[in-house]
C-alpha cells in the first residue's frame, strides 16, 4: 500500500478547538504525522517563537518567498499574509510522514486546486451556541472580538461544504479518533496506489 504521506488540510471557526485537536494528535501518533510550520508577517503573540509555531517574517521577506515560489499557497487574512513553506511539506510526504496544514479557508482551496489529492477537514464544535460559549469562555477576548468571531464564522459556514469531511469536536478524545481514522484511510484510495495497482497489473499479464 501507498508509502508516500498524505497531505491534510484542517480548516475551522475561530473556537472549534483546533489547536488542541493538533496538540492531541501529534502527541498520539508523533511518529505518523509532522505539522506544517507557516510563515507569517504577523507579530509574534506572548509565548510564541520564531520556528515553532510561525516563521515570523517581515513583509520584504515574505514577498520574497512568494517570488521563489517556495510557498505552496498564501493568504491575507486579518492585515497579514500567511504561506506555507513548500520544501517541509513535500520532502516530509516523502519520508511517508502525513503532512498537515493548519489554515484558513482561502489557503485551504488553493492547495486543493494543486494537489486535488489534499484531504480537506473542517473543524467545528456540535452548535452555534456552543461556539459562542467557547468564545467567551476563554475569558481572554472583549465583546467585540467575540462578535467579530462570531461574524467571521457566519462567513466562515459557506465554505464547509467545500471540505471533504466535517469533524465535530465535542469530545476530544473521539475527535482525535476520527481525524486518525480519515486520514488513514487515504492510504488506501486507488488514487494513492497506482504504483501496486500497476505492478498487480504487470504480475497479472505475466501469470
Ligand atoms: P493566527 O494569527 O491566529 O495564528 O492565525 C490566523 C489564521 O491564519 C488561522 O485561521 C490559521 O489557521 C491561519 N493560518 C496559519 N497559517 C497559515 C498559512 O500558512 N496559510 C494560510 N492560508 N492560513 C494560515
Amino acid at each position: 500500500m501507498s508509502q508516500k504521506g498524505i497531505l491534510a488540510v484542517v480548516s475551522g471557526f475561530s473556537g472549534a478547538g483546533k489547536g488542541t485537536l493538533m496538540k492531541a494528535l501529534l502527541e498520539r501518533y508523533a511518529q505518523q504525522y509532522a505539522l506544517s510550520i507557516s510563515a507569517t508577517t504577523r507579530k509574534p503573540r506572548v509565548g510564541e517563537e520564531h520556528g515553532r509555531e510561525y516563521f515570523f517574517l517581515e513583509k520584504d521577506a515574505f514577498e520574497q518567498l512568494i517570488a521563489e515560489d517556495a510557498l505552496i499557497e498564501h493568504a491575507c487574512y486579518v492585515g497579514n499574509y500567511y504561506g506555507t513553506p513548500k520544501s517541509y511539506v513535500l520532502e516530509q510526504m516523502e519520508a511517508g510522514r502525513d503532512v498537515i496544514l493548519e489554515i484558513e479557508i482561502q489557503g485551504a482551496l488553493e492547495v486543493k486546486k494543486k494537489f486535488p489529492e489534499t484531504l480537506l477537514l473542517f473543524v467545528t464544535p456540535p452548535s452555534a451556541k456552543e461556539l459562542e460559549s467557547r468564545l467567551r469562555g476563554r475569558g481572554t477576548e472583549t465583546e467585540a472580538v467575540i462578535r467579530d468571531r462570531l461574524s467571521r464564522a457566519v462567513e466562515e459556514a459557506e465554505f464547509m461544504e467545500q471540505y471533504d469531511y466535517i469533524l465535530v469536536n465535542d469530545d476530544l478524545d473521539t475527535c482525535v479518533q476520527d481525524m486518525h481514522r480519515l486520514i488513514q484511510a487515504q492510504h488506501q484510495r486507488c488514487s494513492e496506489n497506482r504504483d501496486f495497482i500497476r505492478q498487480m497489473k504487470q504480475e497479472l499479464n505475466e501469470l
